[in-house]
């Protein structure tokens, strides 16, 4: 036999058994997002590099080492996006959507990132995300966490979940703050590791965000940039707090949160849980006033949040039952004998009109009663109708249910699709 091929490593396949709660995982972020107004935008998997580089920032570790990039046939250097709010800033700005405008955008797709694979950790994952353009008040970075919350609560998971938030500041603050933090982490560097140590040449904010426990350890009593901010950004995040206290949604102010991408200022946040091990950030998002410009627009606020697909459904499944219903047929159509095979396709067909949002399995490939029969239960169908040479002579179809303690009948074709739904209906 020929050798076979194997996915790249960190790619995965959503196989049938789980793609129905994909499916559905998708549908009720869909529902929620247009519960608030929100617009689809669908971009491009691949786009320049350079866009990248300039809206994450040089620094960071998405564009330093998880970057999929590569020449293209005419030399030029493309990139798989590893998110996907550059890319929404770059067609924002390419089509004037972000120009004097208010925009409440969402978009759910495929990132790409080399990173170690492990649980929750992938190489191409999926996002869930929504970007809001034009407004600079709290307002909409509570609509936004709002939204997120809902989500939440769509799925039954709030109680797993918690609220983690803290304020960037302006950009002035930040250098203001980063000064004193650089002065703080040069009379530790004997305890800082080596990406602390690089970090605190280049982008030292992030050193705060170190998942080194050690490195944490020695920033305990790191000055902390909320004591840095200047009076409009503590106004704004006062105010947010406010709010969301009177929505009744509780937070933690986390001092340490940083994010690992450049354009951020104020607000940010990150849902948590700690039912998924180390990959414990499901959704993370904040303000990021100064991108649009950045990327060539006008200056233009902007709040937005990305949520990984894997770590909600893998949450889900660990949870709750979803992903527990694995039947992929209602009814199940079987015939017996050549004579009736298309007088079983006629009767599958006319329930498929009948009853759209049935999910009707005609048996193909022939054999007898009770290998059909035990097809039909493979399917998790609840009914199997039964299709032979007598059925076809007087127009007649055998309903047979499969689960519970229902009588087997015998309708007539005009009368099937009723008791169909009156069948699937009882418990
Ligand atoms: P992390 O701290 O987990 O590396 P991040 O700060 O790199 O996350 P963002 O770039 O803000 O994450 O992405 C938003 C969300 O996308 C994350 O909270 C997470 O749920 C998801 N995510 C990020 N990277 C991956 C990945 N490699 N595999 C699966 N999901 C991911
Ligand atoms: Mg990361």
């Amino acid at each position: 036999m020929a050798k076979t091929i194997q996915a790249i490593r960190g790619m995965n396949d959503c196989l049938p058994e789980i793609s129905g709660t994909w499916q559905k995982v998708e549908s009720v972020l869909r529902q929620v997002v247009a519960n608030y107004g929100y617009q689809e935008i669908r971009t491009p998997i691949v786009e320049s590099t350079d866009l990248f580089k300039r809206s994450i920032g040089e620094v960071t570790d998405i564009v330093e080492k998880e970057m999929y990039t590569f020449d293209d046939r005419n030399g030029d250097s493309l990139t798989l996006r590893p998110e996907g709010t550059a890319s929404c800033v770059r067609a924002g700005n390419e089509h004037g959507l972000l120009y004097n405008q208010q925009q409440r955008l969402w978009y759910m797709g495929p990132m790409f990132r080399h990173e170690r694979p492990q649980k929750g950790r992938y190489r191409q994952f999926h996002q869930f995300g929504v970007e809001t353009y034009g407004i600079d008040g709290p307002d909409i970075d509570l609509e936004v966490i709002l939204l997120s919350a809902r989500f939440w609560k769509a799925f039954g998971i709030e109680k797993h979940v918690t609220l983690q938030i803290n304020t960037l500041g302006s950009n002035e603050a930040r250098a203001a703050y980063r000064d004193t933090l650089v002065e703080f982490l040069k009379a530790r560097a004997d305890k800082l590791d080596e990406d602390s140590l690089r970090r605190l040449e280049t982008n030292p904010l992030r050193v705060l965000d170190s998942k080194n426990p050690d490195v944490q350890a020695a920033i305990a009593d790191a000055p902390s940039l909320i004591d840095h901010l200047d009076e409009e950004s503590k106004t704004h995040f006062e105010t947010l707090c406010a709010r969301l206290t009177e929505m009744g949604i509780a937070y933690e102010v986390n001092p340490r949160l940083v994010r690992g991408l450049d354009y951020y200022n104020r607000t940010v946040f990150e849902w948590v849980t700690d039912s998924l091990g180390a990959q414990g950030t499901i959704c993370a998002g904040g303000r990021y006033d100064g991108l649009v410009e950045q990327l060539g627009g006008k200056a233009t606020p902007a709040v937005g949040f990305a949520m990984g697909i894997e770590r909600l459904v893998l949450l889900l499944t660990t949870l709750t039952d979803e992903g527990q219903d694995d039947s992929f047929a209602d009814v199940y159509v079987t015939a017996m004998g050549d004579d009736a095979q298309s007088y079983a396709v006629e009767v599958a067909e006319h329930l498929r009109n009948q009853l759209p949002d049935t999910r009707i399995m005609m048996h193909c490939g022939g054999g007898n009663f009770k290998k059909q029969l035990k097809r039909a239960d493979k399917t998790g169908a609840r009914l199997a109708l039964l299709l032979g040479s007598d059925e076809m002579q007087s127009r007649k179809v055998g309903v047979k249910p499969l689960r519970d303690g229902q009588e087997q009948v015998t309708v007539s074709f005009e009368s099937l699709s009723n008791t169909v739904l009156k069948l699937l209906s009882e418990k």
